[in-house]
């Protein structure tokens, strides 16, 4: 049994993370302030003696009672009407402040670090697919910079006390990720779409849909995270975490209309800016070290998630 804080632990990856260690005996200390998680998320496990929830936010420094002997740090805003709206400071300072208070949280514990960083480190990418190699074509001055700077700098914050503090850190770069807890406000392609093709309203595509991402069903991301943390102190990463199945937004939206049977309709919208042409995750790295790969793809995938949010839209 370790004794195990996750931050951000009511949002999407950090309740399912929580609720997988809680099931196999840990102790967990889940920490979020609820500016985007929510205590719903982790209803499952609330009242279990192993789990303790601080309603805290890590811009400020975090003082625990009891020793801890891994941190996940997976608290930050991560859907991008999330940080590109009215949270985009505070975005940064949780990349970057969040990442220092808890960095020093782990040196005073002995703690192993993992941090959640991100596949928009390569912003709009120019080398396809994107292998950890890869340094990136990231807008330092635009909208999503806030999150896409702030993950970069959190990386070299980790690196730095690796290198400086000898912390024992992992860095995984996470690519869009999806499944049972995600917020239905959250914005977010597959949340979106399920939603609107469940209540007949109109699909959303942003731009022409051409555009590409490969998805990532949440138990295959919560599997390779946790052996991540668990792997030989040498391995530090950075290592691509995600589905390398790509899919244009528009094959996405007719996948999930045809297996709602819905009657909405498809509208097109103008593209968000610095919005990421393609994206595919090279997962060498990860098969080699961690001999992790997906289990499962996007069909079963949205079934599942669909029926997550079938629950939810008919429960309010
Ligand atoms: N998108 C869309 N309609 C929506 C939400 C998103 O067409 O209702 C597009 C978005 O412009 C992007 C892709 O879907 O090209 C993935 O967006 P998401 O916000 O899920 O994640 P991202 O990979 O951009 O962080």
């Amino acid at each position: 049994m370790k004794r195990i804080l996750v931050t951000g632990g009511t949002g999407f990856l950090g309740s399912n993370l929580c609720v997988r260690l809680i099931s196999e005996g840990h102790a967990v200390v889940c920490v979020d302030n609820n500016y985007t998680g929510s205590l719903d998320n982790v209803s499952d496990i609330i009242k279990s003696p192993n789990f303790k929830f601080i309603e805290h936010d890590i811009t400020t420094p975090l003082k625990l009672d009891e020793h801890i002997d891994q941190i996940y740090n997976l608290a930050c805003p991560a859907s991008p009407p999330a940080y590109q709206g009215k949270m985009a400071i505070q975005t940064t300072k949780t990349c970057i402040i969040g990442g220092l208070n808890m960095l020093e949280l782990a040196k005073k514990n002995s703690a192993t670090i993992l941090q959640a960083s991100t596949s928009e480190i390569y912003g709009d990418a120019l080398e396809h697919p994107q292998s950890e190699s890869y340094r990136g074509n990231v807008n330092p001055i635009g909208i999503r910079a806030c999150y896409d700077e702030g993950k970069r700098c959190a990386e070299s914050l980790f690196f730095d006390y690796y290198r400086e503090e000898k912390i024992d850190i992992k860095v995984v770069r996470i690519f869009n990720t999806y499944g049972p807890r995600m917020n239905p406000d959250d914005g977010r392609v597959v949340s979106n779409f399920i939603c609107q093709a469940l209540q007949s309203k109109d699909i959303t595509i942003y731009g022409d849909g051409s555009q590409t991402r490969s998805f990532c069903y949440v138990d295959d991301l919560i599997e390779v995270i946790v052996r991540m943390m668990n792997s030989p102190k040498e391995f530090t990463g950075p290592v691509n975490i995600g589905n390398p199945c790509e899919f244009t937004v528009n094959e996405l939206a007719e996948k999930v209309v045809a297996k709602i049977g819905s009657s909405s309709k498809i509208i097109y919208k103008p593209l968000p800016a610095d919005d990421p042409k393609q994206r595919r995750p090279d997962i060498t790295l990860a098969k080699e070290k961690l001999c992790w790969e997906p289990q499962v793809m996007l069909d079963e995938g949205l079934d599942k998630t669909i029926q997550y949010f079938k629950a939810v839209i008919t429960a309010f």
